[in-house]
């Protein structure tokens, strides 16, 4: 199966307590694309500007990962600037720069049309939309978003919400976006609006997964000693989530039991956890499955516990 992503490809400048680097790789859909084309084909469709270093595509023209629906424009990419906190789950945005991104357009050619999974990764909601409009055939369709977006275009938002499968939240968004206190209570609100599933990415906590008929999962995470840099666990979160669903056979038809899409939730924490080990995609160059299969059967492991209690014994 082949996965279809619409997001930010960026250049980003990123200041941690320890270290810092200036027009890194970034933008959520090169996390994404990276990360998910471990697992299947990548049709990527996103916007760069004249500026935009030639050995990152290259470097994507090594992986299954198709770029025609990559368009170079005279501008400048889309930059972003951010500096985080001795808590490396907090974090300020000093500018975000959209050049091309202000006046782009998506397209999606020919060849994607048959894509079985779509990823809007975080970008404006209105090109989300026009993404979902030319994508009739996507059988599964998941959805991310930041801060920026919930504040400022809102009811776009909610727009390209109510079309799409399962949407993935950090809590804090679900705050924003919402409004209630309760994340249970915020979650529900959303669900409301036609959602099947709800992930809450919670950061080095892990994740929880809520579905439309009440099922829940909590997906442990993986303790890192060091955090290098947290920039895109998000977007590589979903690489690994659609990434694991695309290897799913009786997925096919887009119907995937609680079972696979929890897997998937494991599957997005893991590849979370490596991209955290470096700036930009550094970690997920040198990626292996071996290397994703060693770290799930540690996750298993550890947040494994007995079934059989009872009180008294
Ligand atoms: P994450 O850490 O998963 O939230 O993703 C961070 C990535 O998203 C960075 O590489 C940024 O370039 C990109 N990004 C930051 N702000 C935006 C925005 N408003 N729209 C789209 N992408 C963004």
């Amino acid at each position: 199966m082949s996965i279809l992503v619409v997001g930010s490809v960026a250049l980003d400048s990123i200041e941690t307590p320890f270290a810092r680097v200036e027009e890194t790789l970034g933008g959520a859909a090169s996390y994404f694309t990276t990360a998910a084309s471990l697992y299947s084909q990548v049709n990527l469709v996103a916007i760069v500007g004249s500026d935009f270093p030639r050995e990152h595509l290259d470097f994507w023209r090594k992986r299954p990962v198709n770029l025609t629906g990559l368009q170079i424009c005279e501008g400048p990419t889309f930059r972003w600037g951010t500096r985080y906190h001795m808590d490396m789950n907090a974090r300020d945005t000093l500018y975000t720069h959209l050049g091309v991104y202000a006046d782009f357009h998506p397209i999606i050619p020919d060849e994607y049309r048959n894509s079985d999974l779509l990823f809007l990764a975080n970008i404006q909601p209105e090109l989300q939309m026009e993404v979902l409009e030319q994508a009739h055939t996507a059988r599964l369709t998941v959805l991310d978003t930041m801060e920026l977006w919930i504040m400022t275009t809102h009811a776009q938002l909610t727009e390209v919400i109510k079309r799409v499968d399962i949407l993935l939240m950090s809590e804090e968004e679900i705050r924003q976006y919402t409004n209630r206190a309760s994340l249970v209570s915020g979650v529900h609100h959303l669900l409301d609006l036609g959602l099947k599933y709800v992930v809450v990415k919670q950061g080095c906590y892990g994740a929880l997964l809520f579905s439309a008929d009440g099922t829940f999962f909590s997906a442990p995470t993986y303790p890192l000693e060091e955090v290098i840099d947290p920039t895109g666990a998000g977007d590589a979160f979903a690489g690994g989530f659609l990434g694991y669903l695309s290897t799913v056979e009786n997925g096919s038809n887009g119907q995937y039991s609680f079972e696979d899409i929890r897997r998937g939730v494991v599957h997005g924490n893991i590849i979370g956890s490596f991209v955290c080990e470096d700036f930009s995609i550094g970690r997920l160059r040198t990626l292996t499955m071996d290397n994703v299969a060693n770290r799930y059967r540690a996750l298993v492991e550890c947040s494994h516990f007995d079934p059989n209690w009872h009180f008294g014994r």
